[in-house]
């Protein structure tokens, strides 16, 4: 394992996009510093003197730097209430108290915790891309590949919504996690990925599969009904 500290968020993404695919941004740790050896092998680019840990608000917008917590966010007065609850899907408080809401979304997880709610929420990102700053959906974001690196977080103030999670205990990976907001609609599903659109009925576009989290038809089940069931 090496470990750069770059001084600028330039130099990190210039570090990144000038490595192989073993490099990878260093947030909270919780994923690259995972006990098992996770960050055998690689080049973690120390991205925690680079700011972007902080939540503003400005012009009714709500800026969620890349860095925050998802402690930090269940903590803010400037959060909607179920993106805390999206936060609160991770049971573990120490694991919270150091995973970013950046790494979160960059794992690009089937179960993750935040991506649903943000997606529901229509949130956008700002990152800083090879060629330059770039503002871009968080489920554009999560559909593709880059190796940006997140910045921001931005979604409106007072959004409402509500997100919701199936998973054997609260400390497996989820089953499913589906989320509303507005009429927008998403949902990850365990070896399914994420699906987000306007109407509920997103299960009709997807393909289930057994594994430990639940069968392919307990999924489709619960894809099918989530949306009528709400909170
Ligand atoms: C036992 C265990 C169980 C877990 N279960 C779940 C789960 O059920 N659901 C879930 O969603 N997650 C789970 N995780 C993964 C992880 O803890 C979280 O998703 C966490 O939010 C990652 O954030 P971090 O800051 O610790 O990221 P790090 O570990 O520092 O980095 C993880 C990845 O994110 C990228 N990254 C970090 N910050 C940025 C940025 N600003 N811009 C671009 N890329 C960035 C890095 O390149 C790296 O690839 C689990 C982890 C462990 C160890």
């Amino acid at each position: 394992m090496m470990i750069h500290r770059p001084q600028t968020a330039g130099e990190a993404v210039q570090l990144r996009y000038g490595m192989a695919d073993t490099a990878v941004y260093l947030a909270g740790g919780t994923d690259n510093l995972r006990l098992g050896g996770a960050a055998e092998g690689k080049e973690l680019i120390d991205i925690n003197a680079l700011g972007f840990d902080t939540i503003e608000e400005t012009d009714g917008k709500i800026y969620i730097g890349a860095r925050v917590t998802l402690q930090q966010l269940i903590e803010s007065d400037l959060i909607p209430a179920f993106i805390k609850e999206a936060a609160k899907f991770c049971a573990s408080f120490a694991k919270r108290n150091s995973a970013t809401v950046g790494g979160n979304l960059a794992l690009r997880r089937d179960d993750s915790y935040l991506a649903a709610a943000f997606c529901a929420a229509d949130a956008k990102l700002l990152a800083l891309s090879a060629k330059g700053e770039k503002e871009e959906a968080v489920y554009d974001y999560l559909k593709g590949q880059c190796k940006c690196l997140l910045r921001f977080v931005v979604i409106d103030k007072d959004r409402s919504g509500w997100v919701k999670r199936f998973g054997n205990t609260s400390a497996s990976h989820a089953t499913l996690i589906a989320a509303e907001s507005n009429g927008i609609y998403a949902m990850t599903v365990k070896g399914s990925g994420l699906v987000c659109g306007n109407t509920p009925d997103l299960y009709e576009t997807m393909e289930f599969c057994d594994d430990l989290a639940g069968s392919a038809e307990y999924k489709r089940y619960l894809a099918k009904t989530v949306f009528s069931l709400r909170r």
